[in-house]
């Protein structure tokens, strides 16, 4: 019997080590989510990295014995691979680079020869288990180079890869010293995935004049194989966040949040830190916004979360700083006795807290200056119940491309931000109405199960026209 292999830099588990005891905590993630129907059912199996440093054989042995019922596979990276692969070239090399800050991107080989030979490692755990007819999916940017090492071990089998952030134009790209590396590293695959059509052709147009490879109607011709590249914009599980909506202990949540409150509107932001997703322009425009219009005191609050992220790299421990202080600013000249205008959370939330924000929040702000997709704001939209609120999204954002309803903002134009804020501000219940319908019925068919089938579907598609090639 045939299966599928997934793959990410992840598992869809966190592993932890606490005084000599392992546990085990599922991962509640979109994509754990989306593939948690797949990589559970037959012989179908997902590889990922642990997550976590073991020294000791019989502790990694134990790990894959109890993982093993799971259908999960893990990869253990030594402390030098993490450095050099993952926080090295994957975190300071491609991620600035591909999501339009090459200003930040550092250009070492030390993090480049990790980076191959931790994609060496993941085709090898992949080959030990991949059979002739087999289908395996590559997750995302860290694992750029195991499609072609999987091919030349095994020429004809199936392979999709799948990328979660964007690919920047080839301006961009092509300032990477092992960008030719790079692009047929990919090739390797039979269907390559990104979130939107821009990707696709900022991809496509690197494929051609970094190497050369010509392309008709977005499939590229490698020799008897054919590539093809697509769009597939991911969804979310949105019965899960319109249920979670209206469970008793989110209700129960926002009841306590809200006896805190003065009853304000609230305009709430949820990312993760980092340097792409405009958290400080989003501060600036809020502090012009209450200048502007003063009115607002005391009527609005913001509810920021920022999830730690990365927090050993100095540049995300630089703007975390910076953050700090725009918000201590803003509270310091704005805020009253009885009112604080920033409600500033620097850590991350469960679920139920989550979806009590997105339940409170009149208006959701999300400003990215580049995202692959951006779930936050579709979560947001599942959980209007009511199909009251507003959001005001980012061009940048890949799912600014699917909700066109959206107040859609550059977040380079502080005004036009401050301007958003207050057409949501003061934006009708019936207009808000008719823009949250449209985008809740569009998220509720686009959903995450149809995501993955529409990508498995397609792959086996691709790969039985080829053998008509043969
Ligand atoms: N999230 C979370 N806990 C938090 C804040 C956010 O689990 O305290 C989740 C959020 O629900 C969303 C994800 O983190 O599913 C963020 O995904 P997104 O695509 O918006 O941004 P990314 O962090 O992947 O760049």
């Amino acid at each position: 019997m045939s299966k599928t292999i997934i793959v990410s830099n992840r598992l869809p588990i966190k592993i932890q080590k606490n005084n000599q005891e392992l546990t085990y905590t599922p991962s509640a993630g979109g994509l754990a989510t989306g593939l948690g129907s797949i990589y559970k059912e037959g012989n179908n199996i997902w590889l990922g990295w642990a997550g976590l440093h073991l020294t000791s054989e019989a502790e990694k042995n134990q790990v894959t014995e109890d993982l093993e019922k799971e259908s999960l596979k893990p990869i253990f990276l030594s402390e030098e691979d993490v450095e050099g692969f993952y926080e090295g070239f994957s975190n300071a090399t491609i991620w600035p680079s591909f999501h339009y800050f090459p200003q930040y991107a550092v250009y070492q080989d030390i993090f480049w020869e990790s980076y191959q030979q931790v994609n060496q490692k993941f085709a090898e755990a992949i080959l030990e288990v991949c059979e002739a007819n087999d289908t395996v999916w590559i997750h995302d940017y860290q694992l750029l180079l195991v499609p072609q090492l999987i091919r030349e071990k095994r020429p004809h089998i199936s392979i999709g890869y799948f990328q979660h952030i964007p690919f920047p134009s080839y301006e961009i790209f092509r300032l990477l010293p092992w960008r030719r590396e790079l692009l047929l590293g990919v090739l390797g695959a039979d269907l390559v995935g990104f979130h939107t059509y821009d990707d696709m052709r900022h991809f496509l147009s690197s494929v051609n004049r970094l190497a050369g490879i010509g392309y008709f109607h977005g499939e590229v011709e490698m020799g008897n194989r054919k590539v093809v590249v697509d769009a597939f914009p991911m969804g979310i599980d949105y019965d899960k966040y319109a249920k979670k909506a209206s469970s008793p202990d989110t209700i129960n949540r926002e009841v306590r949040y809200r006896s805190s409150l003065n009853n304000e509107k609230i305009i709430l932001s949820i990312d993760r830190l980092d340097y792409s997703k405009g958290i400080k322009n989003r501060l600036q425009a809020l502090e012009i916004f209450f200048e502007e219009y003063p009115e607002y005191l005391e009527k609005m609050v913001l509810f920021m979360v920022v999830v730690p992220s990365r927090d050993t790299v100095p540049r995300y421990q630089a703007l975390k700083t910076e953050i700090d202080e725009l918000v201590g600013r803003i509270n310091g000249k704005y805020g009253r006795v009885s009112w604080t205008p920033v409600h500033y959370f620097y850590r991350s939330f469960p679920l139920e807290a989550l979806s009590a924000f997105y339940r409170m929040a009149n208006v959701a702000l999300v400003t990215p200056l580049r995202d692959g997709m951006n779930l936050v704001c579709k979560e947001y939209i599942a959980s209007r119940l009511d199909q009251t609120g507003v959001l005001i999204l980012s061009e940048m954002a890949g799912s600014s491309k699917e909700l066109s309803d959206a107040i859609l903002i550059n977040p380079n134009d502080i005004k036009q931000i401050v301007a958003a804020l207050h057409q949501a501000l003061t934006m009708p219940k019936d207009e808000q109405k008719f823009h949250m319908e449209i985008m809740q019925n569009s998220l509720k068919r686009y959903n995450i199960h149809h995501w993955v089938k529409l990508f498995l579907d397609r792959l086996t598609e691709v790969k039985e026209q080829q053998s008509y090639m043969h």
